[in-house]
């Protein structure tokens, strides 16, 4: 689904998605410990407010998935988010792994995600993107049963594409993600399992700037995933910074959500997969 142009005679897209896994990552795995939760509600207390004066700042649209349970837990939330013109999608009820799910649990609690994100804000999410990444062999069924317009949780490909169920065309547009392109496989710490940051922030603003440089000099999508309570310190904030000004600095880019990304992949004319994209 790699268009053969972009809005505003852009050269290439700049998809940015931040997700507010917050408490959800502690409760949806079954922890309880209280330390860990004030770390996560760094993420909604200081990390989206950053995220969302740099956006505003540099006139930038993104899109943000939010479990339910963060969304019911703090609703001003996603209110805030949607008021500063981004896109809400559906993360989850609590963070949950998809995939250890039978299909008529997956399938209540997809609709219940969906449904509290809409009372609580107005507009009803036509993204979704699984925790963890982790779909079960109904998820995308599910997905494109409940009419959503695009999913964002898989790896197959660094422009969208569309997903393919039982052999058929499903209308479901993926637009990809990648280990590749996520802060928190760069920047984590965590005691149990012991993980540490294996990256500085200047590596990974140079991972994600040249991520950038290859998909404009494609014409292609730069699609990221950044999360609150991983990029939203002061020390490493600067990195989305200076992603948007490399980026806006390198010439004519769209900055856009994953739902509008997924729509003009959808509708717009593509570039034939046997021709170069350079
Ligand atoms: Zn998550």
């Amino acid at each position: 689904m790699a268009p053969a142009a972009w809005p505003g005679n852009a050269r290439c897209a700049l998809a940015l998605s931040f997700d507010c896994d917050h408490e959800t990552a502690e409760l949806g795995s079954g922890g309880q410990a209280v330390g860990r939760l004030g770390w996560a509600e760094f993420g909604r207390r200081v990390g989206v407010p950053r995220i969302l004066n740099l956006l505003a700042h540099h006139q930038a649209s993104a899109s943000f998935f939010i479990p339910a349970v963060t969304a019911l837990l703090d609703p001003d939330e996603p209110r805030r988010i949607v008021e500063g013109g981004h896109e809400i999608g559906v993360h989850g009820w609590i963070h949950e792994n998809t995939s250890t799910l039978d299909e008529a649990t997956e399938r209540a609690m997809l609709v219940r995600s969906r449904d509290v994100l809409e009372q609580i804000t107005g507009q009803r999410p036509t993204g979704h993107r699984a925790a963890q990444w982790d779909l079960s062999p109904h998820t995308i069924k599910l997905v494109a049963e409940l009419g959503f317009a695009y999913d964002s949780s898989m790896m197959a490909d660094e422009d969208c594409y569309e997903l393919v169920l039982d052999g058929a065309a499903s209308g479901l547009v993926e637009v990809p993600v990648d280990w590749v392109r996520d802060d928190a496989v760069y920047l984590s710490f965590n005691r149990t399992p012991p993980t540490r940051p294996y990256a500085s922030p200047e590596q990974v603003r140079d991972i994600f700037i040249r991520e950038f440089d290859a998909a404009f000099d494609e014409g292609g999508l730069c699609q990221l995933v950044m999360h609150p309570f991983v990029i939203g310190y002061r020390s490493r904030i600067w990195i989305l910074e200076e992603v948007l000004r490399h980026a806006r600095a390198r010439g004519p880019v769209w900055i856009a959500s994953h739902q509008a990304v997924a729509k003009h992949a959808l509708t717009a004319p593509r570039v034939r997969s046997s021709e170069p994209r350079i």
